[in-house]
């Protein structure tokens, strides 16, 4: 069902509750109160039947006179006098008998049927007991709670249609800029991702949303763009290598009288091979980091203890490598330097920043520091190598990039992406200080929980 539609009818139920309590509220009280004057004037009737009928006094001919006089009868005024003693069967049946047990306990009592009213009270005299009762009807009371009833009832009926319609314009009015959005949000394809939704100044939820989408279409297209020069970089990176490789084969093929050249052309086929081999196995690593590295296995390592196990991997390959690690910074608390992480993968992510640190500073000292705080642990390694050109800095996590000052070393671009992924994969962030000629420092930042 659309929101307006259930937007409308809640307004209207909701409505129709409160109208509906308003109206009984109204209708309880009205009925409670309206005939208070009508019994009290049934009472004070009962209590002088009483005096001119039960009583010797010298005044009851003048009571008698002076309520025939003055007194107006009631619509339907009757007078009931009933000898208590003897009553049995006399008593009026219309009567229920909550009535004569108030009369019986002395109090006045009332009761009421439809538009028809009796009081009643029980007297004594000359240790006789009387039972004197009025009943009479009271038309303009009635009739008034009646045209009550009819007012109520239309006023119910007309306001929830009013708030059906109140509602249905209300919600409508709220959704017309998210319709909006959908509208353009549909707009929206891979051909024209540049299109962004229009944001309205202000800072309420619809502008957030369209902001939101619009930040988000940024991010896409940024993904869609890096997906776009990944394909054609890889595609480059690999024909290069092939190339070379048929043209080496030619030659190879023509000089089959020359073993010298036959050798050069093979030693040549084989470099290519190998870099082939390389940059499809990070390009592998960089597709597996890529998934959610749920089949490889987590566990608690201990990152100083990692640190030492990637100097020496380090050293192995390169022998004439610099690593110092400063443990100066280390907690207290050993367990802060636990993480539970997929060793392999971390691994790999920081032995890539680390040998890029002894290749680009041409084996000078390079630097690695790790530090704690409560929520995450800390990795910085500092060389005093080339540094990254300002204009290089915010491509070099792009697949295939490099620096511009990266033309006398070997590389494929593929190792800092690889590592992002990965440390990306344990929620944590990279950051990069350098300066070119001066030296760089990577640090990798990983939650601890
Ligand atoms: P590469 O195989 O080229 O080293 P990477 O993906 O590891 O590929 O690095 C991408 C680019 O980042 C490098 O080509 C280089 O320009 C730059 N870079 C990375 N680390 C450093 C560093 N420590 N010093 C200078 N430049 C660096």
């Amino acid at each position: 069902m659309e929101i307006t539609k259930k937007i409308t009818i809640l307004f209207a139920i909701l409505s129709a509750v409160i109208i509906s309590l308003l109206s009984g509220f109204v209708w309880y009280f009205s009925n409670e109160f309206a005939f208070e004057d009508f019994y009290k004037r049934l009472e004070a009737r009962v209590n002088i039947a009483a005096q001119i009928k039960l009583y010797e006094d010298d005044n009851n001919n003048v009571y008698a006179k002076m309520r025939n006089q003055y007194l107006e009868r009631l619509p339907s005024e009757r007078e009931f006098i009933i000898d208590a003693d003897k009553a049995g069967s006399n008593v009026n049946r219309e009567l229920p008998s909550s009535f004569y047990n108030r009369l019986n306990n002395g109090v006045m009592a009332r009761y009421r049927v439809e538009n028809h009213f009796y009081a009643g009270k029980l007297f004594k005299n000359n240790n006789k007991k009387y039972i004197v009762i009025i009943s009479a009807s009271d038309p303009f009371g009635f009739r008034e709670l009646k045209e009550l009833q009819k007012i109520l009832i239309i006023g119910f009926f007309l306001s929830v249609v009013l708030s059906f319609v109140v509602g249905w314009k209300f919600s409508d009015y709220m959704l017309t800029p998210l319709r909006n959005i959908i509208k353009s949000v549909k707009k929206i394809k891979a051909e024209n991702l540049h299109m962004r939704l229009e944001v309205k100044n202000g800072s309420d939820e619809m502008s957030q949303l369209a902001q939101t989408f619009n930040n988000m279409l940024n991010r896409l297209e940024t993904a869609f763009e890096t997906q776009n020069n990944f394909i054609s970089n890889a595609s480059h990176e690999l024909r290069t290598p092939l190339t070379i490789i048929i043209g080496e084969v030619e030659l190879a093929m023509k000089a089959s009288s020359d073993p010298q050249k036959q050798h050069l052309a093979l030693a040549k086929i084989k470099d290519e091979a190998e870099r082939l081999e390389n940059i499809l196995t990070s390009l592998l690593g960089l597709a597996q980091s890529g998934f959610n590295g749920k089949n490889q296995p987590w566990e608690e390592v201990r990152m100083d203890e990692l640190l030492w196990e990637i100097k020496q991997s380090v050293n192995q390959v390169h022998p004439e490598s610099k690593i110092e690690i400063d443990f100066s910074k280390l907690p207290q608390d050993e367990q802060l330097l636990t993480l539970r992480v997929n060793k392999n993968l971390i691994k790999l992510a920081l032995t890539n920043i680390v040998s890029n640190a002894c290749k680009y500073s041409d084996d000078k000292l390079v630097n690695i520091s790790i530090q704690t705080t409560v929520n995450a642990l800390s990795i910085a390694v500092t060389d005093q190598g080339i540094g990254i050109p300002q204009t290089d800095i915010q491509h070099i996590f792009e697949p295939f990039y490099r620096a511009s000052n990266t033309n006398d070393y070997k590389g494929y671009g593929v190792g800092l992406p690889l590592s992002l992924n990965i440390v990306r994969l344990h929620r944590g962030s990279i950051a990069i200080k350098s300066q070119e000629g001066v030296g760089t420092e990577i640090k990798v930042l990983l939650p601890n929980k």
